[in-house]
């Protein structure tokens, strides 16, 4: 059920001879050993990524295409075996690990159609001029993906970088590998030319450190936590290489008096626990109009509360455990000082069971501004219930953080949605849905919450560079 791990580098995969442990977060027994990059295995990966540069940009875009779609076909075939490792190594509930292997075979797909429409245009000229504007493919990218999807997330950055033409070198996350060596395999199986897709892992920041400023890198594309992102974007910075950064979030909820209780606060519940919270667009921060508060608290302690938590491999299960120790230890902190400083524990709140990294549900209400929970992103199953007695006060709230990537709100008054539509400081607003993105709709922040978009006619446009020509009939 879980894949013999490796770096692929230059089409081939190779061993190190140093590794580290994959470990299974809901049992704490290892699934494997994971090979870690030399810097001469870097070196390799950089020299096979220029020379693929110079095929693969010069590939036809529907030749192109055809390689991504196919590559996606098998990873469709392979639906069950890819979903049983990623819950092996990342915990979630099989049946949203097999959600997770689609939505990546999606973005394969969506891409592959957007490599056939980087339109240039003509610029109106005088007579005997033509002034043309061209994308082309930026050149070699680098990229970084988390562990909290271990296939969709490196599934953004290959798809856009392969359907634009750019060779890339992906570091994909250590704790969970199996995702991106599996898409590799598939691009293997379809014929991707040696090169183009580039798979490593080691040492974070020995790697990033290394990488970034290599000058055959023109693109650092990475998403995770904002500290990471910021120390990125300043070793890219010395090379004035090109970043796109896809970082946290602290997703607010406005929930507004006109709006159905019940049913938001189901919505609510159900989805803080997806994936145990650890998702950049979890809903965190509930603000609920004052006149349903209670209700709305009932309904959201009393579901969430009935989650049902365990091994992700288990049928009927709702939530895993947390990916690592780490979100445990964060948690716990992050609980322990709402309560220090006057927030009510509803339910949840801490660890439980061994083996495992579970944390239980959990509930705050009436937290205060001061506490930490209200601007460190939890990335955990926390919700956060407070009481808000307007509009303005829940907008005003909303936008208090620095972060600024997802963005909800409950209500079908019209001049509500306008105002939300103005006001709220995110990349992505939704309204009575919980969903925040699809493959055809661009998805990134705003703030703190990074730059550049995945997905959408805008996706490929960080991986592409503009060059306008003026072509003049004779010499002037
Ligand atoms: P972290 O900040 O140490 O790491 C986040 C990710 O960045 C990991 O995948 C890690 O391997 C990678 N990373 C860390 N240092 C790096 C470096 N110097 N060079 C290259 N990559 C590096 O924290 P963590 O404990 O792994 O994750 C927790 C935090 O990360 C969360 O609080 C959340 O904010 C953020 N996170 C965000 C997303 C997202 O989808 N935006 C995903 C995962 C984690």
């Amino acid at each position: 059920m879980y894949p013999d791990l490796g770096l692929f580098i230059d089409g081939q995969w190779r061993r190190a001879a140093d590794d580290l442990a994959v470990v299974n977060p809901a049992t704490q027994e290892a699934l494997g050993r994971l090979p870690c990059a030399a810097r001469s295995d870097l070196d390799d990966a950089l020299d096979a990524a220029v020379s693929a540069f110079r095929i693969w940009s010069r590939t036809a875009p529907r030749d192109r295409a055809n390689v991504i779609r196919h590559a996606a076909a098998l990873m469709r075939e392979r639906r069950e075996e890819i979903a049983q490792a990623i819950t092996l190594e990342q915990g979630k509930p099989l049946p949203q690990a097999r959600l997770e292997v689609i939505r990546g075979a999606e973005f394969f797909e969506w891409d592959a159609g957007e490599a056939m429409r980087t339109y240039g245009r003509v610029i109106p000229a005088p007579r005997g001029h033509r002034l043309s504007v061209h994308h082309q493919p930026i050149g070699v990218v680098a990229a970084f993906s988390p562990w909290n999807f271990p296939m969709s997330q490196p599934a953004r950055k290959i798809a856009s970088a392969l359907a634009s033409g750019c060779p890339i070198i992906l570091k994909a996350a250590e704790e969970t590998p199996a995702g991106a060596i599996h898409i590799a395999r598939a691009f293997e199986d379809a014929g991707l030319p040696p090169g183009v897709l580039n798979l490593v892992f080691g040492v974070p920041s020995e790697i990033s450190g290394y990488l970034i400023p290599k000058d055959p890198v023109r693109l650092v594309a990475f998403t995770g936590s904002t500290a990471v992102g910021r120390h990125l974007t300043g070793l890219a910075a010395q090379n004035d290489t090109s970043v796109l950064m896809e970082l946290g979030g602290h997703a607010p909820v406005i929930v507004c008096e006109d709006t159905d209780v019940q049913a938001a606060a189901i919505a609510g519940a159900v989805r803080k626990v997806r994936n145990a919270g650890q998702v950049c667009t979890s809903p965190t921060r509930f603000f609920v109009h004052e006149a349903i508060f209670d209700d709305f608290a009932e309904t959201f302690v009393t579901r969430i509360s009935a989650t049902v938590v365990g091994n992700g491999m288990e049928p009927g299960v709702e939530m895993g455990p947390a990916a690592n120790n780490r979100r445990v230890s964060a948690l716990t902190g992050l609980v322990e000082d709402a309560c220090n400083r006057g927030a009510t524990l509803a339910t949840g709140g801490a660890r439980y069971g061994t083996p495992g990294y579970f944390f239980q549900p959990t509930v705050l209400k009436n937290v205060r501004e001061t506490a930490r929970i209200m601007n460190e992103e939890p990335f955990g199953p926390v919700a956060v219930l407070n009481s808000v007695p307007s509009l303005d006060d829940a907008i005003a709230q909303s936008n208090s953080v620095r972060y600024g990537l997802a963005g909800y709100a409950f209500t079908n008054r019209a001049d509500y949605i306008e105002r939300l539509v103005d006001e709220v400081e995110v990349g992505n607003l939704s309204i009575n849905t919980l969903e925040a993105s699809v493959p055809e709709t661009p998805f990134g922040g705003v703030k703190s919450s990074g730059n550049g978009r995945e997905g959408g006619i805008e996706g490929l446009e960080n991986y592409m560079s503009v060059k306008n020509v003026w072509h003049s009939a004779g010499i002037a």
